[in-house]
């Protein structure tokens, strides 16, 4: 089978992503193949590609928003039938057993596994996933804009619940990209008040059609108190302004699996009144779950940027200068 890997991280002007041939993966007992359709870009894939998120082996094969077709059952797989539609996240495996997972927190499980980390992700024709971690995904939405709802939407939707959003809530976002245009559909769908804090030119109209409240500069203090904020740039100095802009007791959290350092804090000024600052770290499978079925309810609009597997390195080039208006999504046909 085709398959782009990375065999050493790079800037990605050098184009460290290669096009391969495979041999196809074997499903083993409770495990599906999915012939792969689309696959979602996300910034971790960058962040893989480039070495700031180190590859747990050479040669892996990046990508965790695919969206695919069950081709073939390992001998002991029953929830699927071949010919379903089903996603591939980022969550691959957990051991089921240590305290986080027994305690509805498998996000936190020591013994995670990632798809496009640990085991081969998405930028292939074909992928492998236990079945028990393969999504259904909603009917009323069709494969490429499915893609990045299966981490750019369900981090953004782990991220909201995190911050402890109730409905009617005033939530600033920080950072306007592939995950916050969809988590600011689901507040909008809870009729929250939304305020964007972007920089650029697309970004901002990009929010305003699809309902943002306000839009202006994260350095500014947005026109009232935030309940909530949610950091989707990789920024570390965003978070002393955001912690500011939030009302009493308010939260802030952190979306992304990476940030740049974060600036000294002021007690006082940035904590005070049980103001608090957030980590989200991957997902819950049930977190997975109640989003795509909330996407599905709305119906969830993607704005995505179709591309072919072989454009894997300009589709990652595009996200990091901040030229794409939505998504990049991968059609492996
Ligand atoms: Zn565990
Ligand atoms: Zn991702």
């Amino acid at each position: 089978m085709r398959a782009v890997v990375i065999d050493r991280p790079a800037p990605i002007e050098r184009s460290p992503l290669r096009e391969i041939e495979k041999p196809l993966p074997n499903p083993r007992d409770f495990e599906i193949l999915v012939r792969v359709v689309a696959c979602g870009v996300c910034r971790t894939d960058l962040h893989l590609a480039e070495g700031d998120l180190p590859p747990k082996h050479a040669g892996i094969v990046p990508g965790h928003e695919i969206v695919g077709v069950v081709e073939r059952l390992g001998a002991q797989s029953r929830r699927f039938r071949a010919g379903d539609r089903v996603g591939i996240a980022w969550l691959r495996e957990t051991d089921g057993t240590c305290k986080y997972c027994r305690s509805g927190r498998e996000n936190l499980c020591p013994n995670a596994r990632f798809t496009g980390w640990d085991f081969d992700g998405g930028y292939a024709e074909y992928a492998v996933v236990r079945e028990d971690f393969a999504y259904a995904l909603p009917s009323r939405i069709d494969d490429e804009h499915a893609a990045p709802l299966l981490c750019a939407g369900i981090i953004g939707y782990r991220a909201i619940k995190r911050a402890e959003v109730v409905p009617g809530a005033t939530v600033g976002l920080y950072g306007f990209g592939g995950s916050a245009h969809l988590a600011l559909q689901v507040l909008k769908y809870w009729d929250c008040r939304v305020f964007v804090m972007s920089r650029g030119g697309i970004h901002r109209e990009f929010a305003e059609e699809l309902g943002a409240d306000w839009i202006g500069d994260a350095m500014q203090a947005p026109p009232a108190p935030l309940d909530a904020a949610i950091l989707f740039a990789p920024a570390g100095e965003l978070v002393p302004p955001a912690l500011r802009a939030l009302d009493r007791g308010g939260i802030a959290a952190v979306a992304g699996i990476y940030l740049s350092p974060i600036p000294s804090l002021d007690y006082e000024r940035d904590l005070f009144y049980e103001r608090e600052l957030r980590s989200v770290t991957a997902n819950t499978r049930a977190d997975g779950e109640e989003f795509l079925n909330i996407a599905g309810e709305i119906p969830i609009k993607t704005a995505t940027v179709a591309m072919r597997l072989d454009e894997a390195n300009r589709a990652l080039a595009m996200l990091k200068h901040d030229e794409l208006r939505g998504a990049a999504v991968l059609h492996v046909e």
